[in-house]
């Protein structure tokens, strides 16, 4: 059963900066917890002086601490705020969990997982609880960036990779720089490269995907044609809260 929303208080005990735009911000529950939570949920996270925003979570129910990854930008926002601002030791509001896009755990067939940029908590949560109760799990996690400075964790799902022998991780570039080894395109194209070049690949499996709108969008379009039902795919779009709000504007004109 999925847990009901709860306030918790939080403070910061890693931080970590990722790639150039991503980082990671571990937090201790100091009181409201424990916190029960589905792999694949998020929180609506409050750092000090910001509106809420929301963020997957990036780590297994039940760890010790929370774990985020946090994209930002240049032009300010909470995410500009704990990249530049936030340190070790602040207090940090969370509430949550929400959304509809958490692991099956009925299902016990293969899973694939596609995670744009910041996507890549909530995949990396369904991944190690999957794993976690089966290591023989088969798991394609099929991860995109734009060059190979947004490559981070690739370490630890290479780890992952020697530990359970039914484990992928598929790095996928859009706009690579270097001669690097990682394949060349964009994350969505890389499923369907390897969905054509082999029919059955993804026969039975349930599909997750998280990251920015569009390529979520595109994601679940991809998985239909792979002949996936509708039911077996779970996707988070990250909108920001510009994009949330036209979405209602939209579909409340609709
Ligand atoms: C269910 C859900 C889960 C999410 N999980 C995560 C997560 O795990 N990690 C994560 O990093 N984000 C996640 N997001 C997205 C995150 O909540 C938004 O990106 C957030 O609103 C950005 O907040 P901000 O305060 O940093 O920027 P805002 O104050 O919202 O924006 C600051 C500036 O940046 C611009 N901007 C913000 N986002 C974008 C964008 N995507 N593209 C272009 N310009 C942009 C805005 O236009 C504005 O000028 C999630 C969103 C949802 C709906």
């Amino acid at each position: 059963m999925l847990a009901h929303s709860r306030p918790l208080s939080c403070r910061v005990t890693g931080l970590v900066d990722a790639t150039p735009d991503i980082r990671i911000i571990r937090l201790a529950i100091v009181s409201g917890g424990a916190f029960r939570f589905a792999a694949g949920q998020y929180a609506r996270v409050s750092f000090p002086g910001h509106r809420p925003r929301d963020y997957s979570l990036a780590n297994r129910p039940g760890a010790a601490e929370l774990e985020f990854h946090v994209r930002h930008r240049a032009d300010g926002g909470a995410g500009a705020y704990a990249a530049r601002i936030l340190r070790i030791g602040d207090g940090v509001r969370v509430e949550g969990p929400f959304g509809d896009a958490w692991l099956r755990t009925e299902h016990d067939g293969p899973i694939l997982c596609l995670a744009g940029g910041s996507g890549l908590a909530p995949m990396k949560s369904i991944v190690e609880t999957a794993l976690a109760s089966d290591p023989q799990r088969r798991i394609d996690l099929y991860f995109g960036g734009r060059d190979e400075a947004d490559v981070y964790l690739e370490g630890h799902f290479r780890q992952l990779e020697t530990r359970c022998c039914n484990f992928r991780f598929h790095v996928l570039l859009s706009a690579a720089r270097g001669q690097a080894a990682q394949r060349r395109g964009t994350v969505v194209e890389g499923v369907a490269a390897d969905g054509a070049g082999d029919a059955g690949r993804f026969a039975g499996a349930k599909a997750y995907a998280a990251g920015p709108p569009a390529m979520v969008s595109a994601a679940r379009a991809l998985f239909l044609s792979l002949g996936l039902p509708a039911v077996d795919i779970h996707t988070d779009p990250f909108y920001t809260e510009a994009e949330a709000e036209a979405e209602a504007a939209v579909a409340g004109g609709a």
